[in-house]
């Protein structure tokens, strides 16, 4: 196949339009996967993407097509030019652009699904400039026609003014009942280019995506830019600069199936004997030992969008612990890593980026000039209310699109929850990071009979201190038992105390039931107590639930 006789492109939309279905349909079309073959959405290969029905890591599929004139249907003209067709699967969730982008780095035009009765949401915008920056083509797909509700007019109007995307060029299909399917093909073929490439350049190739097969070691998602590469070639990793011989080469078809060569504009998998996907950095430049090439521009680096901070329950799983995270960050790029330390829950990691507020010190005094926070650019689209409404951008006349400059940690903790919640479901959103803005921020200690817990210190905006302090306070004193003896809960910023409560002392007897002299009755009381315990934190003398961190981690 000549690079005229391949197409790159991916399936965007806003979750749940359809894009893992009609990447189905359209394997079933080109016979890669048998109709109904029991596995529904073929590509959302992980065991998380099937619990959480959304699509995480992204998969590829190469698909052979015959396509002359789409007049006729393909079946009539056998001596038709048969087409090879990577479709990439980008995930369609807002927190996983990253993997849209990288995704759409190998390809040069994206169907742009978006369902006939829900319209344009916020991810649909997000996705569409994703690809527009990323100088594809781009094909609407108005999807699922077959709804009572469906409206593909109003949606061809949105696109329009929107995108200015010109309303013949919309298909509309369903891909539950099959109709208008069979116009998506051919339009994958006479709009998208085909690859650009030079054939006889030596080998450049763009590392899509790597993962570790037990039994075939290190296997890598790879784009050939230039070039050939082929069964038996020597290739170098332009970031490390190691060599290394191609031992297996073909397509995801869907199943890996060898074929010895990938040509130029080609999709496929290589397996070269690399030890550790860690070899395998995405992104990466894969070309010919021995020459010199430029590296492809490779990826944005990841963004960030999901932060925790993890910690054994019991301090001696450390190392178990430290070797699944271990495992976690070589099959995924996106996620990194620091270990941190907390005098309440030990060693830990945290997932990038979360800047442990024990770092800030309480009272910083003239040692700091200024805090920075990170900001975003929120889009968010809601149900139109009556009024007048000027700022806003009016999709169509039932939704607004609203966009908001907000520090980050304003959307951190539950504000998709809660946007939806007070929309009935019908708000959708999206963002991206913006820059950092000054701001008035402190550190609030959480002391525990004076001693401070530096697992439950934060970081919240000045303004903000007294309430929260409060919310805080009451919430401890909820969830952390009485003791034998009493216990203060206090929130400080610096030296000042801005809220109190007092847990006083209480002898939780456990034998008081007890009567007469069972003394294994006793000691098995003891035991359950001791139990108990386990499950809690020690903080000094005082005891603290697992509860109590969650609820904390839910007050901002
Ligand atoms: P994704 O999140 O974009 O991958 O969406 P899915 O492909 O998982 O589809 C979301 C839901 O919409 C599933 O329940 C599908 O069965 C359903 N669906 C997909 N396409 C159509 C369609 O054309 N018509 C109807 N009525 N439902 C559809
Ligand atoms: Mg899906």
């Amino acid at each position: 196949y000549p690079p005229e006789r391949v197409r790159n492109f991916s399936i965007i939309a806003h979750v749940d339009h359809g894009k893992s279905t009609l990447a189905d349909r359209l394997l079933e079309l080109t016979g890669t996967i048998k109709k109904g073959h029991g596995q529904p959405q073929y590509l959302d290969k992980l065991q998380v993407e099937r619990e959480r029905g959304i699509t995480v890591k992204a998969q590829t599929a190469t698909m052979f097509y015959r396509h002359a004139n789409n007049q006729l249907p393909a079946s009539d003209q056998p001596d038709a030019p048969s087409y090879l067709l990577n479709l990439i699967d980008t995930p369609g969730h807002v927190d996983f652009s990253y993997e849209v982008s990288r995704s759409l780095a190998a390809c040069q035009g994206a169907l742009l699904v978006v369902d006939a009765a829900q319209g344009v949401q916020a991810q649909t915008i997000a996705n569409f400039y994703l690809a527009f920056e990323s100088n594809l083509s781009i094909i609407p797909v108005i999807n699922k026609i077959d709804q009572p509700t469906a409206d593909p007019d109003n949606v061809k109007a949105q696109l329009k003014r929107l995108f200015d995307i010109d309303p013949s060029e919309a298909l509309l299909t369903s891909a539950k009942t099959g109709q208008g399917l069979s116009q998506v093909l051919p339009a994958v073929i006479e709009r998208i280019p085909s690859p650009p490439g030079k054939c006889d350049s030596p080998v450049r190739m763009l590392l899509l995506d790597s993962y570790y097969d037990e039994y075939k070691g290190v296997i890598c998602h790879v784009a050939v830019v230039d070039g050939a590469l082929h069964k038996g070639d020597k290739i170098a990793s332009a970031a490390t600069g190691r060599t290394y011989e191609v031992l297996d080469v073909g397509i995801m078809h869907p199943e890996l199936t060898p074929t010895g060569v990938l040509y130029t504009g080609q999709v496929g998998y290589v397996i070269s004997g690399m030890r550790s996907t860690k070899e395998a950095r995405i992104g990466d430049t894969l070309h010919q030992a021995k020459s010199i090439v430029e590296p492809l521009p490779g990826f944005k680096p990841a963004r960030h969008m999901v932060f925790s901070g993890l910690y054994p329950a019991d301090g001696s799983d450390f190392d178990a612990l430290s070797h699944a995270i271990e495992k976690l960050t070589c099959n995924d790029a996106s996620v990194s890593v620091t270990k941190e330390t907390s005098t309440a829950l030990g060693m830990g990691f945290s997932k990038v980026q979360v800047e442990n507020p024990a770092a800030l010190a309480s009272n910083p005094g003239k040692r700091i000039a200024a805090c920075w926070e990170p900001t975003v650019i929120a889009t968010i689209i809601i149900p139109k209310r009556r009024g007048e409404q000027q700022e806003y951008t009016f999709i169509d006349a039932q939704r607004a699109l609203l966009k908001y400059r907000l520090p980050l940690r304003e959307i951190i903790v539950d504000f998709y929850n809660e946007l939806k919640s007070i929309t009935s479901g019908y708000a959708t959103f999206d963002y991206e990071d913006s820059e950092y803005q000054q701001s008035d921020l402190v550190k609030m200690d959480i002391l525990l009979n004076g001693q401070p817990v530096d697992a439950m210190a934060t970081i919240v905006h000045n303004q903000k201190a007294q309430r929260v302090g409060r919310e805080l306070v009451d919430k401890l004193k909820k969830f952390i038992e009485r003791q034998m003896f009493e216990i203060t809960i206090q929130a400080a910023v610096g030296s000042k105390v801005i809220a109190r409560e007092t847990l006083s002392a209480m002898r939780k007897n456990v034998l008081a039931k007890c009567y007469g002299g069972d003394i294994t009755r006793k000691k098995k009381l003891l035991e359950k107590q001791k139990e108990g315990k386990k499950r809690m934190k020690r903080v000094g003398s005082v005891d603290i639930p697992q509860e109590a961190f969650h609820e904390l981690l839910k007050v901002s």
